[in-house]
């Protein structure tokens, strides 16, 4: 076994404190990743309180994992020691169903197998995620990382980058496409940077009228605050495609008056309680709400590709994990350019 250490949620009120465990023994598919760096996303936030329903603890949270092989199981055919590696939001799936067959594993029928939070397809691991030293995961799950990129950036992508990613391909985003973003933060800066990649004219719908600013240096062409309701009804039937990456519960009826014909909601964002959608706003202009779950493997890999290629990363503010509580705190006030990266070395302080 490989003894780790980490940072968990005990309950669902207590501050994360240092917790240590063990990791299975390689296993002939497997990749063992020593840990460097590991991305804060809202989902660490909303699971070790609880928000969803259903955490199981001690919870090491995190899904942004980046670090370099330090062993590989005798099967293994993609990894060597030495190999700088991702870790996103699952670890496991079925890989039998249609959807595993598609490469769409994180739509297994089964249920694709968490990075932490979940019970492991042998019945009874706790899978817990990278606010820790050491990660053992099948090398399908296992993504490759260009060393082109500035790691502690790149860590981001392996959940915020492929979350807007996937659903802004799906909708075909490009040239010519009008697309909105609601909520500038870890998920939406990112989506920002593919848009704008990807030839869209993009808008940053925000609640934070200081944001401005940052929204155009990250390639925004536009910026609209959201309680301002004369500026959002000039906006009316203006987008083709928004993406809503809010954490905080809010209703869509605001931001489905914004869209064109045929326009998508595309919702990402997962806040707590139901949203209020209005019919009549969803038959004006034949408009449509459509979700997304991060993305599946190959679809990540491609997205990690097109990252390296195009010298795309996250906007991050470095952290000890000594301060992940801090963090938390800091990201519920929208206080963060625009995602926390934990430095893994930090838990041997
Ligand atoms: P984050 O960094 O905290 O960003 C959330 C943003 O929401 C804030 O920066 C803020 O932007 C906006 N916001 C906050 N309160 C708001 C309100 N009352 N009304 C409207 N907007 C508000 O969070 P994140 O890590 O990007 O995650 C965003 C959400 O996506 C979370 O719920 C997370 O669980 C979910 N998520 C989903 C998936 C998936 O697969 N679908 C994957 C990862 C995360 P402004 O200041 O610009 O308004
Ligand atoms: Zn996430
Ligand atoms: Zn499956």
């Amino acid at each position: 076994m490989i003894a780790s250490k980490a940072y968990a949620a005990y309950n669902k009120s207590t501050p994360l404190a240092p917790f240590e465990f063990f990791r299975r023994n390689v296993k002939e598919h497997d990749v063992h990743v020593e840990i460097l760096f590991c991305g804060v996303c809202h989902s660490d936030l909303h699971q070790a309180r609880d928000e969803w329903g259903g955490s199981i603890y001690p919870m090491v949270p995190g899904h942004e994992i980046v670090g370099k092989v330090v062993e590989v199981g005798n099967k293994v055919t993609k990894f060597k020691a030495g190999d700088t590696v991702g870790v996103g939001v699952m670890v496991d799936s079925c890989r039998e169903c249609k959807n595993c067959k598609r490469d769409l594993e994180n739509y297994c029928v089964e249920g694709m197998t968490g990075t932490y939070n979940t019970i492991e397809r042998d019945g009874k691991t706790i899978a817990q995620g990278g606010y820790s030293n050491h990660i053992v995961v099948d090398e399908h799950y296992v993504l490759k990382v260009s060393d082109k990129l500035n790691l502690e950036a790149v860590a981001p992508l392996l959940c915020a980058g492929i979350t807007t990613y996937s659903p802004l391909r799906y909708a075909n985003v490009g040239k010519g496409t009008k697309v909105g973003v609601i909520g500038l933060g870890g998920l939406g800066h990112m989506a920002v940077k593919f848009a704008v990649a990807f030839g869209a004219e993009v808008t940053v719908i925000s609640t934070t009228p200081s944001k401005e600013q940052d929204a155009k240096k990250l390639g925004a062409h536009k910026f609209l605050v959201s309680s301002n309701k004369d500026r959002m009804r000039d906006y009316e039937g203006y987008f083709n495609v928004l993406l809503d990456a809010v954490s905080a519960n809010h209703d869509f009826t605001p931001y489905l008056n914004l869209l064109d014909l045929d326009g998508r909601l595309l919702v990402v964002g997962l806040p707590q309680e139901e949203p209020k959608v209005s019919p009549f706003s969803l038959i004006t202009n034949r408009r449509s709400v459509t979700g997304s779950m991060i993305g599946g493997i190959k679809e990540t890999q491609d997205m990690l590709d097109f990252c390296a290629e195009h010298n795309i990363v996250a906007e991050v503010e470095l952290i000890p994990i000594q301060q992940i509580n801090e963090a938390y705190e800091r990201m519920l006030k929208g206080d963060v350019k625009y995602r926390f990266v934990i430095d893994i070395a930090s838990l041997n302080q």
